[in-house]
């Protein structure tokens, strides 16, 4: 038996190929790789003494040459195939252990210049993988030093390599090859600062964990992290306690953490299903964590909460006595920490970047039956112009800092979204209704029972998208509220800004619409 290392990632190799030497399999390998395993005294034979043609051009071709691939590609079942073999006196390799140039490494690291990466692409490597793979009834292939063991105990064991576990080999080895290329496409594609939408979409992702189920128990799961340098994400955050996230608490985290990075000033966000229930900011983040609690102490049990500032002792003292699924900050005092631990069901997660915005050429996805539907992200919070005062009476300074408090809490509620808001603090979200009067009605009626039957009294209202009648109008000036803000673009804009001028509601239009559907 023949096998061909020639690996990059040389970890676990000289392990490997020392236990293939002492099953008596022959070894040919490429340069770097052949001096790694003489060095371990594990005899092996250089890839240019089998071709008769030295490595060249800098490593770009070791090989890529017809003794090593017509090796690799005869089919030994057929008598043509191995008497070709034999007239060239060319003899069958049954063993190929390769991985490639790390190209992924390579475009991660900061400053990379374009020449860099484009030396990292692998040729001999994928093509002598997609060779061996082609052949998988003949040739195991081997790309995953993980698959090592497995390798080796059916050598051991059957003194072959069984062709299930051949075939799930060349599987993985197109899976493989296929990514890498993906990678490749898709840093060229950014080199070319090309935003269209390309004909075929590929994109690589790298599964993080498996998941005990998906949104619902009889549903399998599994959770991936986009390849490549982001921070700040889900995906980058570390568990220091409770169990392992579920599908829904990643998917609402997620909701939760976009929410958070609209702000500078000390924010807590608390999330339930992905839409909001409670976000307050002020000068200290305790205060900004009442707020968030205060907002709504009914929804909050069995939610999500983020911070952007540390969690401190006190608030780890109140969080004691509600039950949370998910919390969420850059970093944990001490005691703030021992105390949240004691909880053992609930996950803490620290995560350093949490400021760090969205990537704004990332896609957004949407699975669809039988498609996809794929858009730039949701990354302005309003348009570049200034926002336009429509009615008679213009908000005031204090009412101005509330309407895009509330703002940037709406854009993050699910349409048809409402949500109100005093002093820095919602007081009544009003999501996922079918029509908008419904929506600001909820969330009246939320801040009414949760907060008190004055709450709204002086409060303001954020609309992700315009009135399309005045009654929303109507409902806000029964409640008390005093400005609102809004896209605009209805054609009964007019009957709107009438009855706020009858009221004396003072009304901005931002010109840009927050769906989130
Ligand atoms: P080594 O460190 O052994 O010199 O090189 C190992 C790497 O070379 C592996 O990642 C393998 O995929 C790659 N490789 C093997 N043959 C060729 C070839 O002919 N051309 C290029 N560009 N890479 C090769």
């Amino acid at each position: 038996m023949r096998a061909l290392i020639s690996v990059s990632d040389k970890s676990g190799i000289v392990e490997f190929a020392g236990e293939l030497n002492k099953l008596g399999i022959e070894i040919i390998s490429t340069g770097g790789t052949y001096k790694k395993l003489r060095e371990a005294k594990i005899p092996a034979v250089e890839v240019s003494e089998i071709t008769g043609f030295p490595e060249c051009l800098d490593g770009r071709v070791k090989t890529l040459h017809p003794v090593i691939h017509a090796g690799l590609l005869a089919v030994r079942s057929n008598p043509s195939h191995m008497k070709q073999l034999a007239d060239l006196s060319i003899k069958p390799i049954d063993l190929v252990i390769v991985n490639l140039y790390p190209f992924k490494e390579t475009v991660m690291k900061e400053g990379v210049t374009r020449e860099e990466a484009v030396e990292n692409i692998d040729i001999g490597g994928p093509t002598m993988l997609r060779a061996a793979a082609k052949n998988y009834q003949d040739v195991a292939v081997v790309v995953d030093p993980k698959d090592y063991d497995k390798v080796l105990s059916e050598l051991k064991e059957y003194g072959e390599v069984t062709l299930d576990t051949k075939f799930y080999l060349m599987q993985k080895v197109f899976m493989h090859t296929a990514a890498y290329d993906t990678l490749i496409a898709n840093y060229l594609r950014e080199q070319r600062n090309d935003d269209s939408f390309p004909e075929t979409l590929t994109l690589t992702f790298e599964k993080v964990q498996d998941m005990r189920y998906g949104e619902n128990p009889h549903q399998k799961a599994a959770f991936y992290r986009e390849t490549g340098k982001r921070k700040g994400s889900i995906a980058d955050a570390i568990q220091l306690n409770g169990k392992e996230l579920s599908f829904n608490n990643i998917n609402d985290t997620n909701g939760a953490l976009e929410l958070l990075k609209e702000f500078t000033e000390p924010t807590v966000v608390a999330c339930k299903h992905g839409n909001p229930c409670g976000v307050g900011s002020a000068d200290n983040i305790y205060d900004a964590w009442k707020k968030a609690y205060e907002a709504d102490k009914v929804s909050i049990f069995g939610g999500i909460v983020v911070l952007n500032r540390e969690l401190t002792r006190n608030i780890a003292e109140e969080m004691m006595n509600i039950f949370l699924e998910v919390v969420v900050a850059p970093s944990y005092e001490e005691e703030a920490l021992k105390l949240l631990q004691t909880k053992k069901n609930i996950r803490l997660l620290q995560l350093a970047d949490i400021e760090v915005p969205q990537y704004e050429k990332a896609y957004d996805l949407k699975k669809v039956n039988g498609g996809l539907i794929v858009q730039t992200i949701d990354s302005k919070l309003l348009p570049d112009g200034e926002l336009k005062v429509v009615t008679d009476r213009a908000p005031s300074d204090k009412e101005m800092e509330d309407l895009l408090f509330a703002w940037r809490v709406v854009k993050y509620v699910k349409s048809n979204g409402i949500a109100l808001a005093k002093d820095k603090q919602t007081i009544g979200i009003g999501p996922g209704q079918v029509n908008r009067v419904w929506a600001t009605k909820q969330s009246i009626e939320h801040a009414a029972e949760l907060i008190g039957p004055d709450a709204t009294k002086g409060a303001v209202l954020a609309s992700d998208a315009f009135f399309p009648f005045d009654d929303c109008v109507e409902a806000a000036h029964k409640a008390g509220i005093t400005a609102i803000i809004q896209p605009g673009g209805s054609i009964r804009d007019e009957d709107s800004i009438k009855k706020c001028n009858e009221y004396k509601i003072a009304m901005v239009f931002t010109g840009m619409r927050h769906f989130r559907h």
